[in-house]
């Protein structure tokens, strides 16, 4: 365990002596010895002992210590003023933070001050803007077992949204993960753990809580009836143990509830009644992975929805980069969820389209709604924290100054033709009673503090009023008495004036103290000037101090009011945020499809293919969304795929654009099913199941696997799970091994997916005889980029034409790369050799395969996920195949491939394999 966590050794030695200060440090350790806890001492957070080492090490602060009578402990501590630059540090070194607040004021008690864990940072659980990006939501899931299920659920604690779903398949759970990406996973007990992704941090949770019963009294202090809205026992158990675990982080932070000495995470778990509830939290959405285009984590990646390929350079490089035009935070997490969840329900996806399509063409209205909507604030989380009441007087302000612009917002959807804008229209509810309140209540421009006055409006509460003019009277005389002392004294240097020690006073300066009337008192001693009370003058003070105080009191009383009121609308509230996030949604993908020439793609149904099962993809003028913004020039190509054209191979040299033109047909089809217009002259689709892609041989060194197991790995997923519904991309598979192997794999592989899958599939290959393979197969076909030859330059047409490609021009490339004149020759005398070699010619792909080719332009693959330190280089050449022993090399020549399955290729070879390497 970290020795930064728990009770500091030398503390727990003598945890007895202690000083009672830091036994409470000691104590406070030992609860929450999972966390790094920060212990309020005045305006600071201090750590001690090893966590003090620590602390100081990662976040550059000085290391003091810390004496008394028992010892000294080094200390550190961050000024409460800015600890969330520090909390942020913490949690990026992988710590979760307890944050142990002072209780009590230090002038309440006579012993030491109380301290709480008032609120746990997890990465998974942050309420704070400045540790959260806006326009994306962050995660925390939980993952439970009930039997053969497995059940995941998904919170966003600073918007409150909640999803659920199982499966028995784990694979299914963890394409959910991904799917999702939390950023912490509270794993239950029997729970696998290796479901998540390394960057997700792991919390063990009080087991008790996944616990069927318990799980289900915790969902049901939330939900009326939780059995109906969830599927399974699993996601009961998931649920609830979220719930628990979030109140366990966040439901200590309520105000007022200070000091209590119970264990919360025991609270959290057992406490059925809603003392810790987190209000905010009140929708569920139950969904099954099977209502969305499944995306696996290799599929997100090689698609680019979020993350940008290191080859364009560029952070924005991406599908949600190009496409996200939204105005708001709101509107950016519901685009990002679009994305995330792309749909298959012909319906719901035209629903978007012809809201699409309506935005687009009305210029104006789509412009001044956009305007309109960057004056939302992120509604979700303000409601989140009003509820929490975390709140402030200026977030109420700010949940006013959106609610003024709904109406405008709303204006522009009076006459809305498509039904999605109509409903839109009629949802968002302006919430007048609510801006009311808020414009009645709350002063226009409110101090940040809550508790020092300043915040509620004249007018509204006659006490308060009450209270504040006792206080402007009493201000009045004391500003009349100036006048009226100076002339009942003759002194006209007499001045009235106050500080905040001794109060109010008169001055009178030296020369003049003859003149001092008898009533005057002496308080204080100046240089040049005397300073006096009078009776009167402090009865006024004190009437208006008194009043003051209790006016603070009272405002903050009002306020609190106000705020609970409005958290009684958490529901409306959330309803609006969300209607305004879908419109903003809209109208980004409007704004996207206008400035980038999209056109809207025709979505057809299942029955509309002819009664078949398989794919329609019909794409004319087809571009890659994400390429054509980052180069000058792009060239639309084709796509046409149905029952009778199921499968392409697709050929052609490095460079020439195989795997632009794979992945703009992929993306093509998850733009379209996003609800969004996609980058192509036309477009005519069924809605897709599953996007499979396996690129090349991505390597997973730091996985300790060797590329060739990661990639049979994932072609063994696509061969058992894809099906007639799924697109499959394959991007040069085979190259994480010999030529030989990987030609034979590629090939058992093109005809399990031809004969038995029915997937929809593209494969880009450098294995020339797979093109003769698809002459064989009735569904395949072949594709490729033709380069031409001019003044020795090669010029890339990226044109796609049907047929395979003559040649591979690898060696021209070479040459164009400006490899010596010399290393081109010998490879060009190589590529002769190789296609007389008897052997080679057999089992390698002669016009292909070429040292200079494969490795040796000198300059980084296309899309850098091509080559692979396991890849050979020109330095070490290629003579594996001629130092096949003439057994195996015989064994090879006689395997039948065209009447194994895939799983009996894989085990052939790695017999042959074992052999070689004995
Ligand atoms: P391959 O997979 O055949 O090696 P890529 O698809 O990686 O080739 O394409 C290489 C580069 O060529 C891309 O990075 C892109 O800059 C350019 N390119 C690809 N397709 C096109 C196209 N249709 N129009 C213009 N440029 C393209
Ligand atoms: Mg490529």
């Amino acid at each position: 365990m970290d020795s930064a966590l728990g009770p500091p050794d030398a503390m727990a030695e003598k945890r007895d002596e202690l000083t009672p200060m830091m036994r409470q440090y000691h104590d406070l350790c030992a609860r929450y010895d999972d966390a790094l806890v920060l212990f309020q001492v005045g305006d600071f957070y201090e750590t001690f002992c090893e966590a003090a080492e620590r602390t100081a090490r990662l976040l550059e602060i000085t290391l003091t210590s810390r004496e008394d009578s028992t010892g000294e402990y080094p200390m550190a501590g961050i000024p409460i003023d800015n600890a969330e630059s520090y909390v942020e540090e913490l949690l990026e070194a992988g710590y979760r933070v307890a944050v142990a607040d002072q209780v009590e004021e230090p002038g309440e008690t006579s012993g030491v001050v109380e301290r709480a864990v008032t609120r746990v940072i997890t990465p998974g659980t942050l309420t704070e803007d400045e540790l959260l990006a806006g326009d994306d939501n962050n995660f925390v899931a939980a993952i439970a077992r009930d039997g053969d299920a497995l059940a995941l659920s998904l919170l966003d604690v600073s918007t409150g949204d909640f999803l659920a779903t199982s499966s028995t398949a784990s694979e299914s759970i963890a394409d959910e993960v991904s799917r999702f990406d939390p950023s912490e996973a509270v794993v239950g007990p029997d729970a696998p753990a290796d479901l998540v992704p390394e960057d997700c941090m792991v919390t063990p949770f009080d087991a008790r809580a996944f616990d069927r019963d318990r799980a289900g009294e915790k969902l049901s202090t939330y939900f009326r009836n939780p059995d109906a809205l969830l599927a399974s026992d699993a996601e009961i158990r998931a649920c609830g143990a979220l719930l628990a675990y979030a109140e366990y982080v966040r439901g200590g932070e309520h105000e007022g509830e200070r000091g209590e000495d119970d264990d919360r995470r025991v609270d959290a778990v057992f406490a059925a009644d809603s003392a810790h509830r987190l209000e905010y939290i009140t929708r569920l959405t139950r969904y099954d992975p099977r209502e969305y285009l499944l995306l696996d984590a290799v599929a997100l990646r090689s698609l680019e929805l979020f993350e940008p390929r290191a080859v364009y350079g560029r952070e924005d490089a991406t599908l949600v980069g190009v496409l996200d035009e939204t105005a708001s935070a709101l509107g950016g997490r519901k685009l990002r969820d679009w994305l995330r969840r792309p749909l298959l329900d012909p319906d719901r996806i035209a629903a978007r389209h012809d809201a699409v399509d309506e935005l687009t063409g009305a210029v104006q209205r789509r412009e001044r709604l956009h305007d309109r909507l960057r004056d939302v604030y992120d509604l979700e989380r303000l409601i989140g924290r009003i509820s929490r009441e975390r709140a402030n007087a200026r977030d109420l302000r700010s949940l006013r100054d959106t609610l003024a612009v709904v109406p405008e917002i709303r204006a522009q959807l009076a006459d809305a033709d498509c039904d999605r804008l109509q409903d839109l229209h009629a949802n968002l509810d302006p919430l007048a009673d609510v801006r009311e309140l808020i414009e009645d209540a709350i002063v226009a421009d409110p101090p940040i503090e809550i508790t020092e006055g300043g915040i509620i409006a004249e007018g509204y509460d006659e006490d308060l009023d009450a209270l504040r003019e006792t206080a402007r009277n009493g201000k009045q005389w004391i500003d009349d008495l100036e006048e009226a002392e100076r002339d009942r004294t003759g002194i006209d240097s007499l001045k009235v004036g106050y500080n905040s020690v001794h109060g109010y006073y008169i001055e009178v300066t030296n020369p003049n103290l003859d003149a001092v009337p008898e009533n005057y008192q002496r308080r204080q001693t100046l240089k040049n000037s005397e300073r006096f009370v009078t009776p009167e003058l402090k009865e006024r003070e004190d009437e208006i101090v008194g009043a003051e105080e209790r006016a603070d009191e009272r405002e903050y009383e009002l306020f609190r009011e106000v705020r609970r009121e409005i958290a009684e609308e958490v529901e409306r509230v959330q309803a609006l945020a969300d209607a305004v996030a879908t419109l903003d949604a809209l109208v980004s993908l409007a704004t996207a499809a206008a400035q980038y020439d999209y056109c809207r793609p025709e979505i057809l149904d299942r029955d509309g293919t002819g009664g078949d099962d398989g794919l329609v993809i019909d794409v004319e003028g087809g571009r890659h969304p994400v390429v054509e913004r980052t180069q000058e020039s792009f060239v639309p190509n084709d796509a046409r795929f149905d029952d009778d054209r199921r499968l392409a191979v697709i050929t052609g040299p490095n460079m020439s654009g195989k795997s632009t033109y794979m992945r703009q047909v992929a993306q093509i089809v998850l733009l379209a099913q996003v609800g969004s217009f996609v980058p192509a002259r036309s477009a005519r689709l069924t809605p897709v199941e599953r996007i499979f892609t396996r690129v090349g041989a991505s390597d997973d060194i730091a996985g300790g696997r060797s590329t060739f197991m990661v990639e049979m790995d994932e072609l063994a997923t696509i061969l058992r799970e894809a099906d007639e519904r799924s697109l499959v991309l394959l991007d040069e598979v085979g190259r994480g091994t010999s030529t030989a192997d990987g030609l034979a794999i590629a090939q058992a592989i093109t005809e399990h997916l031809h004969d038995e899958v029915g997937a929809t599939t593209l494969f880009a290959t450098h294995h020339h005889p797979l093109t003769e393979l698809a002459d064989d197969l009735p569904a395949a076909f072949t594709l490729h980029f033709e380069v031409d030859q001019e003044d020795g330059e090669v010029v890339f047409h990226h044109e796609i034409a049907p047929g395979a490609a003559t040649g591979s021009y690898g060696v021209e490339v070479a040459t164009a790369a400006g490899v010596p004149e010399s290393v081109v020759d010998r490879s060009r005398d190589l590529v002769a050799e190789a296609a007389d070699d008897p052997i080679a010619g057999d089992d390698r792909d002669q016009s292909e395969v070429s040292p200079v080719d494969d490795a040796g332009t000198g300059q980084a693959t296309a899309d850098g996920g091509e080559r692979t330190p396991g890849s050979r280089s020109s330095s070490e050449p290629r003579s594996d195949v001629g130092d096949v022993p003439t057994d195996v090399a015989a064994e090879l020549r006689a395997l039948d491939l065209a009447h194994l399955t895939p799983v009996e290729a894989l085990t052939e070879l790695d017999r042959l394999k074992r052999l070689l390497e004995e």
